[in-house]
C-alpha cells in the first residue's frame, strides 16, 4: 500500500475530488482526517469508509478560519498520532470577466481558493515539522496556468495557488516538507456540472478544445494526488502537475 503508516489531512472532502481522494488514500493505508463546510455529506462519507473497514474522521472546516484549521490539525494529531499529508482542495469557481466580478465575488474566491491554502498550509507545517518532514499538495488549476474568458477571480485565486506552492518548497525543502500543485483541466463534479448547467455549447466547445475530447473523471486527479501525496515523489517539490487531456499542451 503506497501510503501505508501515513496520516492525511484533506480540506473539501465532502464530495467530488476530495472525496475520492479520501477514499482511495484509506484503501492505500492512511488514516485520514477530512473536511468540509458540506456536514451531511462529510458525516455520511465517514460512515461509509468506516463500513469498508477504513479509518476516515469528518470534521467540520471553513478553510478561511484559521481556528478551524487549528482544530483540523490537532485532530488529526491526537487521534491519529501525527500529520503527514495535506490537500488543500477545497475550492469554489465564479464565471465572470474582471469588469462583471462583483467585489463580494472576488473576496470569496480569494478568500476560500487562496487564503484557505494559506491558513491550511501555515496550520500544518508544524505539526509536519513534528513527524519530521510532509507533503503538501494544493489543488490549483488550468486556470492557474492559463488566463480565461470569464473566469477572473478564479484564475487569479488559482495563480496564487500554484506560487504559494513554490514559496512553500522554497522556505521548507530543507525540513523535509515538499510542497506541489495539481492543475486539472474540466473534470466531472458538481462544480463542473454547475458552470456548464445553462450552457450546453459552451460544453462542446470546450470538450472539442481538449485532445482527449473528454472531461477528465475524479479518479484521474486523485491518482495524481496520490503520487505527489506519497514518498514515490520524494525528489518532488515545487513542481506542477498538470492534468488537463493535453488542453494547455497546445
Ligand atoms: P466540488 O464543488 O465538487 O467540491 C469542492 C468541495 O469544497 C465541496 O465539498 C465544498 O463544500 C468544499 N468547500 C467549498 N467551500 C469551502 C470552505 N469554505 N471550506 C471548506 N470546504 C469548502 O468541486 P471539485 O470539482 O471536486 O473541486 C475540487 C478542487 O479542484 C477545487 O479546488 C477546484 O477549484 C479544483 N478544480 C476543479 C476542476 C473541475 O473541473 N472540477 C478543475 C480544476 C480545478
Amino acid at each position: 500500500m503506497r501510503l501505508e503508516g501515513k496520516v492525511a489531512l484533506i480540506s473539501g472532502g465532502a464530495r467530488g475530488m476530495g472525496a475520492v481522494e479520501a477514499k482511495l488514500f484509506v484503501q492505500e493505508g492512511a488514516k485520514v482526517v477530512f473536511g468540509d463546510v458540506r456536514e451531511e455529506e462529510g458525516q455520511r462519507l465517514e460512515a461509509e469508509i468506516a463500513e469498508s473497514g477504513g479509518e476516515a474522521v469528518f470534521t467540520k472546516l471553513d478553510v478561511t478560519s484559521a481556528d478551524d484549521w487549528q482544530s483540523a490539525v490537532d485532530l488529526a494529531v491526537s487521534r491519529f498520532g501525527k500529520l503527514d499529508i495535506l490537500v488543500n482542495n477545497a475550492g469554489i469557481f465564479d464565471n465572470a470577466t474582471v469588469e462583471n466580478t462583483t467585489v463580494e465575488a472576488w473576496d470569496r474566491v480569494l478568500g476560500i481558493n487562496a487564503k484557505g491554502v494559506f491558513l491550511g498550509s501555515k496550520s500544518a507545517i508544524g505539526a509536519m515539522r513534528e513527524a519530521g518532514g510532509g507533503s503538501i499538495v494544493n489543488i490549483s488549476s488550468t486556470a492557474g496556468l492559463t488566463g480565461s474568458t470569464v473566469s477572473s477571480a478564479y484564475n487569479a485565486s488559482k495563480g496564487a495557488v500554484r506560487l504559494l506552492t513554490k514559496a512553500t518548497a522554497v522556505q521548507f525543502g530543507s525540513e523535509k516538507i515538499r510542497a506541489n500543485s495539481v492543475h486539472p483541466g474540466p473534470i466531472e463534479t458538481d462544480m463542473v456540472k454547475q458552470v456548464f448547467l445553462d450552457d450546453e455549447s459552451l460544453r462542446d466547445e470546450r470538450i472539442a478544445a481538449i485532445p482527449q475530447g473528454r472531461f477528465g473523471k475524479p479518479e484521474e486527479v486523485a491518482n495524481c494526488v496520490l503520487f505527489l501525496a506519497s514518498d514515490e515523489a520524494s525528489y518532488m517539490t515545487g513542481s506542477e502537475l498538470v492534468v488537463d487531456g493535453g488542453w494547455t499542451a497546445q
